[in-house]
C-alpha cells in the first residue's frame, strides 16, 4: 500500500481516527463500551474495522466517546520514532483517566504491539492488553483474561490470517469511500522498515471475498473502495489445492493462480460505477498488465503511489529496494505510456545511512524528471531490529539530514503546485465526500487523480459524483465550479 508508514509504502494519511463501533444485539451479560483510536496508515485503520467487528460479534459496544468506554484500544504505528512516541504520549494520557475511572481496560494493538510485546505491559504499567495484528480474532478471550484480574499479551503471527470471513464495521467512514485489505504481511525485506517483523510473512485473501466485500459495499452505498496490501503487485491466490503453500510468485504456476492485474479487473466488474483505488504499489513488482486492466476500465482511478525512497541506485541498492533508478523511471514511462494522465504519487526518505550529497542531488534530479503530483517525505530515523540498524551505521548528522529534507519538500511543493496549475480550466469527474472543515457550505471531493477539490456545496450532496470545471488552486487543494451531477 500503503500504505502510507515509514515504509510508508503505505503512508497515507498520519491520521488519528477514533471511533464507534456499529451498535449489534448485545447480550445481557456484556455492556461494556469500547473505543478504538487508529495511528498510522490505511492498512490500521483497516484493521480497527476488524477488530470492531471482533468486539461487536462478542456483544460488545462501540462508543466515539473516550470517556464512557469500559475499553480503550489503540491500534499503534512503529514505522517511525515519532509515531511510538504520540503512542506513548498518549498512553501517559490514559492513565489519567484510568485513575478516574477504576476498572478501565488499556490495550495496545498492531504494530508497537509486535514490536514492544510484554515490554509495554512492564513499561507503560498502564497497559493491560497487547494483542498484534494477527490476533485480533483472540480479543474477547484477552479481554475475559484481564477482567480475571490477569495481564493478557497474544502477538503470535501468523502464515494464513487475512480474516477474510470477517466483515469489517466501518466505523469510521463516511459511507462514501471505504478499504478492503486484499493481503497482510511483506515479504520483501527493505532495510529500513519494520513491517516484515511487525506484519510478518506476506498472505494473500481469496479473491472471491474480496469481490463479495465490494458486491456488499456497493449495496450500502458506497462509490469507492480502496483495494489495501503492502504490495498489491504480489497477490497471489488459487483455489487449486496442489498449488497451495508453493510460491505461487514462481511463472510456472501462474496458471489457475489469480494475481493482482485479474483481481483489479475482477473488482472494477462489480459496478461500473465504484470507483476503485489500490495501495501500495511496489516498482519491482508492477507489472504492465496492472497498467493495461487500469486503461481499460473507466472506474479504476488514475493514480498510482509507486514508492522511490531514494532517486540513487546505490542508496536503492543499501537499501534493499531490488530495484534501480532506471527501473523505476522505466516503470514510470509505463505508465505514462498507458495512461498519459495518470496521477503519481511517492514516498521519499532522506539521509538514509552513508547517503553522500551526489546522492542526494539524484534523487532531486529524479524527483524533475517524475514531477510527482504528491509525495510523502521523512528523513532517515533507524528502526531497532532492521536490516540497516544491524548492517549500516546511522551516520548522516541530524542537521544534514534536515537540510536534504527541507530541499525535498520545496522542490515537491513547486511540482505540486504544477500539477495543480496544469488541471485549471479542465473538467473533472468529482466524488463529494465530506463537508469543509472551513465551511459547511462547501463540499470536499477527490479527483479520478486523487486530488481535492473544494466546491460550493449548493444543491450537491456527499456520494454525489459531479463534474467539475477547475478554477483555482493551491498547492495542495483544487477549487472549481460544479456543471453537473453525473453517472460513473
Ligand atoms: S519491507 Fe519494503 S515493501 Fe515491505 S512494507 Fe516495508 S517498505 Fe513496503
Amino acid at each position: 500500500m500503503s500504505e502510507q508508514i515509514y515504509h510508508s509504502d503505505l503512508l497515507e494519511n498520519d491520521v488519528i481516527i477514533s471511533s464507534k463501533g456499529r451498535e449489534t444485539d448485545i447480550p445481557a451479560s456484556n455492556t461494556k463500551k469500547y473505543y478504538i483510536e487508529s495511528y498510522g496508515c490505511q492498512m490500521n485503520v483497516s484493521d480497527s474495522e476488524i477488530v470492531a467487528a471482533v468486539l461487536n460479534q462478542s456483544g460488545f459496544q462501540g462508543t466515539d466517546n473516550e470517556k464512557e468506554a469500559d475499553l480503550i484500544f489503540l491500534n499503534t504505528c512503529s514505522i517511525r520514532d515519532k509515531a511510538e512516541q504520540t503512542v506513548r504520549n498518549r498512553l501517559t494520557q490514559l492513565n489519567h483517566l484510568k485513575k478516574i475511572k477504576k476498572g478501565l481496560v488499556v490495550g495496545v494493538l498492531g504494530c508497537m504491539a509486535e514490536r514492544l510485546k510484554s515490554k509495554l505491559i512492564d513499561e507503560e504499567k498502564l497497559v493491560d492488553l497487547v494483542a498484534g495484528p494477527d490476533t485480533y480474532r483472540d480479543l474477547p478471550r484477552m479481554i475475559s483474561d484481564v477482567d480475571g484480574g490477569q495481564k493478557a499479551v497474544n502477538v503470535l503471527l501468523s502464515r494464513e490470517e487475512t480474516y477474510a470471513d470477517i466483515a469489517p464495521v466501518r466505523y469510521s467512514s463516511n459511507g462514501v469511500t471505504g478499504y478492503i485489505s486484499i493481503m497482510r504481511g511483506c515479504d520483501n525485506m527493505c532495510a529500513f522498515c519494520v513491517v516484515p517483523f511487525t506484519r510478518g510473512r506476506e498472505r494473500s485473501r481469496p479473491a472471491d471475498t474480496i469481490v463479495h466485500e465490494a458486491k456488499e459495499m456497493v449495496a450500502q452505498g458506497y462509490k469507492e473502495v480502496t483495494l489495501l496490501g503492502q504490495n498489491v503487485d504480489s497477490y497471489r491466490w488459487t483455489e487449486n489445492e496442489k498449488l497451495k503453500g508453493k510460491n505461487l510468485v514462481d511463472a510456472k504456476y501462474e496458471e489457475g493462480v489469480i494475481n493482482f492485474s485479474q483481481l483489479l479487473e475482477m473488482v472494477a466488474k462489480v459496478s461500473p460505477s465504484l470507483r476503485v483505488r489500490f495501495s501500495t504499489s511496489h516498482p519491482k513488482d508492477m507489472s504492465d498488465d496492472v497498467l493495461e486492466v487500469m486503461g481499460r476500465y473507466a472506474n479504476i482511478c488514475n493514480y498510482i503511489h509507486l514508492p522511490v525512497q531514494s532517486g540513487s541506485s546505490s542508496v536503492l541498492d543499501r537499501m534493499n529496494r531490488t530495484y534501480s533508478r532506471e527501473w523505476y523511471l522505466n516503470r514510470i514511462a509505463a505508465i505514462r505510456k498507458h495512461m498519459p494522465n495518470c496521477a503519481i504519487s511517492s514516498d521519499i526518505i532522506a539521509g538514509f545511512c552513508g547517503e553522500t550529497e551526489a546522492e542526494h542531488q539524484e534523487t532531486l534530479s529524479l524527483m524533475d524528471e517524475v514531477v510527482y503530483d504528491l509525495n510523502y517525505m521523512f528523513f532517515y530515523s533507524e528502526r531497532p531490529g532492521t536490516l540497516a540498524a544491524k548492517k549500516f551505521k546511522d551516520d548522516i548528522p541530524e542537521d544534514v539530514k534536515k537540510r536534504r529534507l527541507e530541499e525535498i519538500i520545496a522542490k515537491q511543493n513547486q511540482h505540486a503546485l504544477q500539477r495543480h496549475k496544469e488541471q485549471i480550466g479542465t473538467k473533472q469527474i468529482v466524488l463529494l465526500e465530506y463537508t469543509a472543515r472551513r465551511s459547511d457550505q462547501q463540499l470536499v471531493g477527490r479527483t479520478d487523480g486523487n486530488k481535492k477539490v473544494v466546491i460550493t456545496k449548493d444543491r450537491w450532496n456527499i456520494g454525489d459524483y459531479v463534474e467539475v470545471e477547475i478554477a483555482d488552486c493551491t498547492q495542495v487543494t483544487l477549487f472549481g465550479n460544479v456543471i453537473r451531477k453525473i453517472d460513473l
